[in-house]
């Protein structure tokens, strides 16, 4: 850890547990959480523990520890659906918002409309306490 970018970081702030998040997953080198704002119900994000903007910035030692989480945490959602996207979006124009690294993991259902336009809506705290029961 040590990159300038990390102050002010959201993820960083959650990684400290400066900031509340509904945790799913913890290990050395990552965490899981659910994305406040889901594209569908069950959104998580994986993320690593050390702030880099984006995959080819995270040393490749520490791949299999990301892949690992992203595996565990696919695991989970099977709970919800066995029909998931798992993605990265690298750089503004791809839809990055968060400059930390992050890969989603994002259930999908029947008529879902995941990527559809419209608003995102936040998620509640009583439906981030049903999702956890949820995936265990
Ligand atoms: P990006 O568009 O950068 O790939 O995705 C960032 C994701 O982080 C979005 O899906 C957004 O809803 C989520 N997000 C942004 N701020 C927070 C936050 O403070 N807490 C949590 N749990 N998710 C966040
Ligand atoms: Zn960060």
């Amino acid at each position: 850890m040590g990159v300038p970018n990390e102050q002010g970081c959201i993820f960083c702030s959650i990684v400290r547990k400066d900031s509340p998040a509904a945790l799913v997953h913890e290990d050395q080198e990552t965490l899981a959480f659910l994305d406040l704002f889901p594209l569908t119900r069950g959104h998580l994000l994986v993320v690593p523990r050390r702030h880099v903007d984006r995959l080819t910035d995270l040393p490749e030692g520490e791949y299999p520890g990301l892949l690992r989480a992203v595996s565990a945490v696919c695991r989970k959602v099977e709970r919800l659906s066995t029909h998931y996207n798992v993605s990265m979006n690298q750089g503004a124009l791809a839809g990055q918002i968060v400059f930390h690294l992050h890969v989603h993991v994002i259930p999908r259902y029947e008529g879902d409309n995941a990527f559809g336009r419209r608003p995102r809506e936040r998620l509640s705290e009583t439906e981030a306490a049903a999702l956890l029961k949820e995936l265990g």
